[in-house]
């Protein structure tokens, strides 16, 4: 990982947990507290219900506490949503945004993506805009067409000034299991690298790059350690402490 950039370990508890999970969350804390602190930022990203229940635990224990998507406008008749400010009021330090679940289930465009990207800024939190190929795309030789044109679109001109977080989440790695190899993660997160800085000059240097997709205790190692990866956006083994815990003691 690049040396003057602190990774960031942020666990996506998509629609899973409910209060009593929370003891997960005491368990977390209790291994980050008890030994030599961390080298990474740590965050959770629980259901909104979740968020001010979670926080009371996790704040002391220096993890910070993230939404998974929010709606771009910061109120209005849009029954049923969330705005960033709505989750800054509870707590929440971080968004994701664009997540694959929710570019296929909810069919977000690039366009919407770099809405709530925005709308999370200025909220003043932090967005983890999220990018990736499928399966077809990738054997259709099309990664990086895809990747780039989401990266191009969902990114607003915001970065340039304020913090993001980027992550690269293959869609067909997500929840499967399979990972890319570390050379492709290699080659995508440099390509992502030299597309930011083209855009962003000095300032493209610093975004975090995380990499998203069955990362797990077992190939943390391998994958925290590839050149532009700044990090992991970790699904179900971010749902138990101690997987969670291993993976942030790889970092
Ligand atoms: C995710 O949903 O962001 C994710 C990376 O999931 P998993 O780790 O379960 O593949």
């Amino acid at each position: 990982m690049a040396q003057n950039i602190t990774p960031l370990i942020a666990g996506n508890w998509k629609m899973n947990g409910l209060r009593v999970s929370l003891f997960e969350v005491e368990k977390l804390a209790s291994h980050l507290t008890s030994g030599e602190p961390p080298r990474c930022t740590v965050a959770l990203c629980p259901p909104a219900t979740l968020i001010a229940a979670m926080n009371r635990i996790a704040a002391p224990a220096g993890i910070v506490v993230g939404a998974q998507d929010c709606h771009p406008a910061a109120s209005g008749a849009h029954t049923g949503d969330l705005s960033a400010p709505m989750l800054a009021d509870a707590g929440a330090q971080l968004v994701i945004v664009g997540h694959s679940e929710r570019r296929t289930d909810h069919h977000e465009t690039d366009e919407l993506v770099r809405q709530k990207a925005q709308a999370v800024l200025a909220a003043g939190l932090t967005p983890i805009i999220c990018v990736g190929e499928t399966l077809a795309e990738r054997e259709a030789g099309r990664a990086d067409a895809v990747v780039s044109r989401q990266l191009a679109a969902s990114v607003p001109e915001e970065a340039a000034e304020l913090d993001v977080v980027i992550a690269y989440e293959p869609v067909w790695a997500i929840g499967t299991g399979l990972t890319p190899t570390s050379a492709d993660i290699a080659q995508m997160h440099k390509s992502l690298r030299d597309q930011l800085v083209a855009r962003f000059g000095a300032k493209g240097e610093t975004i975090r790059l995380l990499y998203g997709g069955s990362l797990k205790p077992a190939n943390a190692r391998e994958i925290l350690a590839i050149a532009h990866v700044n990090g992991g956006l970790v699904g179900g083994a971010s749902l138990l402490a101690d997987d969670l815990f291993a993976i942030i003691s790889a970092a």
